[in-house]
């Protein structure tokens, strides 16, 4: 099964307007490197415009992406942002249950999963995160974790919405951590994650989902887990945030 590869980056709470630019044009004009990679930035929400407009004027083909929205078009919710605002802003992607927005802002399964739904429904490309912690990983409940996870973050997506969503298993030790997985752990839990996806829909609906890995993915160890065969991209933080490095990774996929 031939899955088209996808790298994004997560810049978090990163950079300035200008600095969002110069990377912006960076990665436009080196997008070549990588050209049979799908390339996604996501900066946060105040440069999604200036990110977006960057990007048309270089005519690139690079996709934008939000790092987090709301499950509603609108109304009385401060500090919030809707999915039609993204997608009028040329959002083509949302970042979704990220380990930050589930431990610092307490996102459940339930809410990733409203959220995945009102995504899909705007049009957007939910990239749905999950991953264990290190406890869970010790305690030997890695499977469990992660089943749960996909389970309650993807319930009820009719199998054409389904092969939409990107998945990405970032396990919360390895980010921002320099802790990457080995290529084999990451594979095992990418494996066990496509055999969900097969449950909740069909084996060949589960064969043409993107399962990204995220966690300390540098350059140098981009090839070893892009030779892994259920590893479809990666999901970059820190390393995003360099031109070199975020090529150098997607090159890797290529
Ligand atoms: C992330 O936050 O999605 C991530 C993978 O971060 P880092 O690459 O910095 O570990």
């Amino acid at each position: 099964m031939s899955r088209k590869k996808i790298v994004a980056g997560n810049w978090k709470m990163n950079l300035d307007r200008a600095k969002a630019k110069e990377l912006t044009a960076a990665v436009a004009a080196r997008r070549g490197e990588a050209a049979a990679v799908e390339l996604v930035l996501c900066p946060p929400a105040v440069y999604v415009e200036t990110v977006g407009t960057t990007l048309t004027a270089a005519k690139s083909d690079v996709g934008l992406g939000a790092q987090n929205m709301l499950d509603k078009a609108s109304g009385a919710f401060t500090g919030e942002v809707a999915p039609p605002m993204l997608v009028d802003l040329g959002c083509q992607y949302v970042i979704l249950g990220h380990s930050e927005r589930r431990t610092l802002f307490g996102e459940i399964d339930a809410a990733v999963n409203m959220k995945t739904k009102a995504a899909l429904a705007a049009g957007l490309v939910p990239i749905v995160c999950v991953g264990e912690t290190l406890e869970e990983r010790e305690a030997d409940r890695t499977a469990a974790v992660v089943s749960g996870q996909v389970q309650g973050s993807l319930a009820g997506l009719s199998p054409a919405d389904l092969e939409k969503v990107v998945v990405a298993y970032e396990p919360v030790w390895a980010i921002g951590t320099g802790k990457v997985a080995t290529p084999e752990q990451a594979q095992e839990v990418h494996a066990l994650i496509r055999g969900l996806l097969a449950k909740l829909s069909s084996p060949e609906v589960a064969g043409r989902v993107r399962i990204q890995y995220g966690g300390s993915v540098k350059p140098d160890n981009a090839a070893d887990l892009a030779r892994q065969p259920d590893i479809d991209g990666a999901l970059v933080g820190g390393a995003s945030l360099k031109a070199d490095d975020f090529l150098g990774i997607a090159k890797a996929f290529g």
